[in-house]
């Protein structure tokens, strides 16, 4: 019997706000454990939660780059269930009425369109810290760590229209991508600012209802979802066929081995037992207050792909790396005004190569600015400099101290594009290595770069590369 499998995935990601959700304790990621908490994210009896206004703007433009229904009013209620890390007995988060309903996801890669069932707002769980697992120096049996306790969260529930890995995969990659690039979650998949819940069920093809399902918790890489959602698929197909039936539970991955297990049985809705805080007065927001958030909502990755590849002709690659990293992209945007000579694309080609591998190397800030990184540039385009001394003088203009004249002039000035002044260098190159000059006058152009490397390192590497090119060729022919 074919099998047909039916997924919907539960994505939590973390608000990139300065304080948490009901507080103004810090959602700072490394603290000493319990560093970041105030009565309220401790639970402490009579403590009331204020509601961060900043969580609210992030939720909404979230909702708008997701094209849901940003609702008027939508009510916080108490998830009571008792875990250690949960001091208050229950997680604040929206049941009933949620902030966001509808939307949905465009993987145009593969021809499909994934809608939203909901978004709505949560605060996140503390963390228990397990003896030797995780490296706390003299710590004794288990702790619990309420530094994340109340840093606030949107869950994205999907509907259960994914159908493979492949897609699942798709699908979390293109919700972090556009959650990232609007600036609304930082994204740092390691951190748990990103995560996912994935539903499977599979159930025979041509068969209406859906079977059984399982919840695969965080899963925290998009390698790790395509692996857990095909291993599941197989594991309850494989149940199926032998006589089994699917338990609706809870399970674990386990990156290590690629296989899951079960970690309890699931709850349902009712055994929460939800209700509306009644600390929390219903959230309103108005239609006024909605738009003013969509004014200010920047460009989506949709949007910039389109642009940059019809505009400016950028290579895709190029473009997947303005998407993926923020400061590249604003970067680059800022530059290219200030571009006079050179195009965007010459810059581009800068910017994600060049620049990027050295900020990766150096962990560094970018200090340099926009306009001295385009007079840098045109000045390339120009033939001023070559694209050599582009490359040594590019770190030395990064701490944004340098003035790119100061840099050229530290080197020894402009590139040499005087053929008279070349022409000697390269003449005593040429006396120097009679026979190399043998070999090129016997068709061997190709040794003519050894002759260039020569004058580049005479010349300090000022030497114009075409000039010095034509005048080697011109001398061996000539002679
Ligand atoms: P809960 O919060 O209890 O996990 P929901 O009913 O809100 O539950 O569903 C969560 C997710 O599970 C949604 O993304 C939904 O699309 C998906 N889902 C629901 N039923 C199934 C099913 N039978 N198979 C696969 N996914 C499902
Ligand atoms: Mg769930």
């Amino acid at each position: 019997m074919a099998f047909e499998p039916v997924i919907g995935l539960e994505i939590h990601a973390q608000l990139n706000t300065k304080s948490k959700l009901f507080c103004r304790a810090s959602t700072e990621f490394g603290e000493a454990p319990n560093q970041n908490v105030t009565p309220v994210s401790l639970g402490l009896p009579g403590a009331l939660p204020v509601l961060n206004l900043e969580t609210v703007r992030l939720a909404i433009m979230a909702g708008l780059a997701l094209e849901c229904d940003i609702q008027e009013r939508s009510v916080f209620a108490r998830k009571n269930y008792f875990y250690p890390d949960l001091p208050k007995g229950y997680q604040i988060s929206q049941f009933e009425y949620p902030i966001c309903l509808g939307g949905r996801v465009v993987l145009e890669d593969l021809g499909k369109t994934i809608h939203l069932t909901r978004i709505h707002m949560e605060e996140d769980a503390g963390k228990l810290n397990h003896e030797g697992a995780d490296g706390i120096a003299g710590a004794t049996g288990s702790s619990s760590d309420l530094n994340r306790a109340g840093v606030p969260l949107i869950e994205i529930v999907s509907e259960p229209e994914i159908r493979n890995a492949k897609e699942a995969r798709a699908y979390m990659e293109k919700v972090h991508q556009i959650l990232t690039f609007i600036g609304v979650c930082d994204g740092d998949l390691e951190k748990g600012s990103f995560r996912c819940d994935a539903n499977i069920s599979v159930r025979p093809v041509g068969q209406k209802e859906f079977g059984t399902r399982t919840e695969v918790k965080n899963l925290n890489s998009f390698r790790s979802i395509e692996r857990a959602v095909n291993y599941e698929i197989e594991r309850q197909i494989s149940v199926i066929q032998s006589g089994g039936k699917i338990i609706q539970q809870t399970m674990n991955f386990d990156d290590a081995t690629g296989q899951t297990s079960a970690l309890r049985s699931k709850e349902n809705a009712h055994d929460y037992r939800y209700f509306p805080d009644p600390d929390l007065k219903p959230l309103i927001v108005k239609k006024e207050q909605i738009e003013q958030v969509r004014s200010e909502m920047p460009d989506l990755p949709d949007v910039v792909r389109q642009r940059y590849t019809d505009q400016f002709g950028l290579p895709a690659h190029d473009v997947k790396v303005y998407l993926q990293t923020r400061m590249l992209y604003d970067f680059f945007e800022l530059s290219r005004e200030h571009l006079n000579s050179a195009t965007p694309k010459d810059m581009s080609k800068w910017i994600v190569g060049e620049l990027n591998a050295l900020l990766k190397e150096t962990m560094g800030e970018l200090s340099m600015s926009p306009t001295v990184f385009a007079t840098l540039i045109d000045r390339c385009a120009t033939g001023d400099i070559s694209t050599k001394m582009v490359k040594d003088i590019l770190p030395k203009l990064l701490d944004g101290k340098s003035s790119v004249d100061d840099a050229i002039s530290a080197m020894g000035g402009a590139q040499i594009s005087n053929q008279d002044e070349l022409q000697q260098v390269v003449n005593d190159v040429l006396k120097a290595n009679p026979d190399v000059v043998e070999k090129i006058k016997n068709g061997k152009t190709g040794s003519a770069n050894f002759l260039m490397g020569q004058v580049m390192k005479e010349t300090k590497g000022r030497a114009k590369p075409d000039t010095v090119r034509d005048l080697i060729i011109s001398a061996c022919q000539s002679e």
